[in-house]
């Protein structure tokens, strides 16, 4: 079976098609600007190395689909001759609050509880919920399946997820600890358990995902046991511009010396923080390092800031699950700083946890960094979050 992986934003669309046959990936794209001047898609098959690019307007999610639609049947760079080759359409949806604590295939009560998540998830749902309408529209008769960012994170117990503040809000508003990347989370843990040739059920772990947004969790017989993210998912580590944990009672402090509002500090602290804010430069770890090599100081100080603030992480989780098996670093960052991860795991030799200086030397690639005598597995994992939908989308569908 053919599976189309679906990813929208608000102004944008990823893509993949998978043969889940042998989960071989068939195509990719990405459609940027939809909605506004310059919409164009980018579209490649596996195997051919020139790009397929289509600059026309989209004026919506139905229009970048349609287009998809279009390049996927493409003679020259689709791969299928009509859509119905697409066994099922794999939506990623970002939050399920606490109704889906899996995968689930589409229906009108899954769509309402969605958008009831709404003010939860107000950038993220909308567009994610666009996406499933034009696919429902496009291919009625193809099943869709919801994915959910939220949904590895249930498992948490409530000493995890709930934030010490009046138990009503939690009661009337959902307050709580949610968690993120949980695709994410869950496909490296899986990966991890397979490469120590272990089960999943035996192992404790915890995962870092270290990309532009970036979170960990604590992971303990294959269930999610504590996450960094929060009710949003500004909360938590220190990202390319977002500020992660803060003393709440910043907020206010700012609103007032800066004379602008709540929601104004806010922005401020999802889009002008993090290692963007600190280094006055860049939210990315390239440029940052750049400018340590020129001497600045400040990108210095971002990147200690960042990698204590994933340090004392890992230290809490330790504590919480009373040990780690392996721990495992995924996403941009995670994937190919090898500097970030230096400073990370340095001087956590008392608690078992050995990296390999010359494994280290690598990016992007599936293996084993710690040294044979650590007692505590490093492991290097790119994630893959579209596979990962593909195949619970195909096992729902199946
Ligand atoms: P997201 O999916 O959250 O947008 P990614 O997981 O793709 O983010 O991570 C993107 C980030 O990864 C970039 O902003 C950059 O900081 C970092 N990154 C990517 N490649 C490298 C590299 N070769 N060296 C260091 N950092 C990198």
């Amino acid at each position: 079976m053919k599976v189309l992986v679906i990813n929208c934003g608000s102004s944008s669309l990823k893509y993949q098609v998978l043969d889940m046959s042998n989960e071989s990936l068939l195509a990719k794209g990405l459609v940027e600007r939809i909605g506004i001047e310059g919409s164009v898609l980018k579209h490649e098959k596996t195997n051919v190395e020139e790009k397929f690019i289509q600059e026309t307007p989209m004026n919506d999610h139905k229009d970048a689909i349609e287009n998809v639609m279009e390049a996927l049947k493409d003679p020259v760079y689709g791969v299928v001759k009509s859509m119905d080759e697409i066994g099922a359409v794999g939506h990623r949806v970002v939050h399920a609050g606490e109704k889906y604590a899996h995968s689930v295939m589409i229906d009108a009560d899954v769509i309402a509880a969605l958008e009831e998540c709404i003010p939860l998830a107000p950038l993220h749902n909308p567009p994610n919920l666009l996406g499933i309408a034009a696919c429902q529209a496009l291919m009625p008769n193809t099943p869709q399946v919801g994915v959910f960012d939220t949904a590895f994170h249930q498992t948490m117990p409530p000493e995890s997820y709930t934030y010490a503040i009046p138990y009503e809000y939690y009661e009337k508003y959902g307050i709580r600890r949610y968690g993120f990347h949980g695709t994410s989370h869950k496909y490296v843990a899986e990966r991890a358990a397979f490469m120590l040739a272990a089960n999943l059920e035996d192992l404790k772990l915890i995962t870092c995902h270290l990309g532009n947004g970036a979170s960990v969790s604590a992971i303990k017989r294959g269930k999610c046991i504590d996450t960094s993210m929060g009710f949003t998912p500004l909360a938590g580590l220190v990202m390319g511009t977002r500020s992660g944990n803060v003393d709440p009672g910043i907020i206010s402090f700012i609103a007032d010396k800066e004379g602008i509002t709540g929601d104004e500090v806010l922005e401020i602290l999802n889009k002008r923080s993090g290692m963007l804010g600190l280094t006055g430069i860049s939210s990315d770890f390239r440029d940052i390092a750049e400018a340590i090599e020129d001497g600045n100081e400040r990108a210095a100080l971002a990147l200690n800031v960042f990698a204590h603030r994933v340090r004392f992480f890992i230290g809490a989780y330790i504590a919480e699950m009373n040990g780690v098996d392996a721990i495992i670093f995924t996403a941009g960052v995670g994937e190919n700083d090898v500097n970030v991860r230096d400073i990370i795991c340095s001087e956590l030799g008392n608690l078992g946890i050995k990296l390999d200086l010359i494994k280290n030397k690598v990016r992007g690639k599936e293996t084993i960094i710690s040294r044979d005598d650590s007692k505590v597995s490093i492991l290097l994992i790119p994630t893959n979050e579209e596979l990962m939908i593909a195949r619970d989308t195909y096992a729902l569908v199946k």
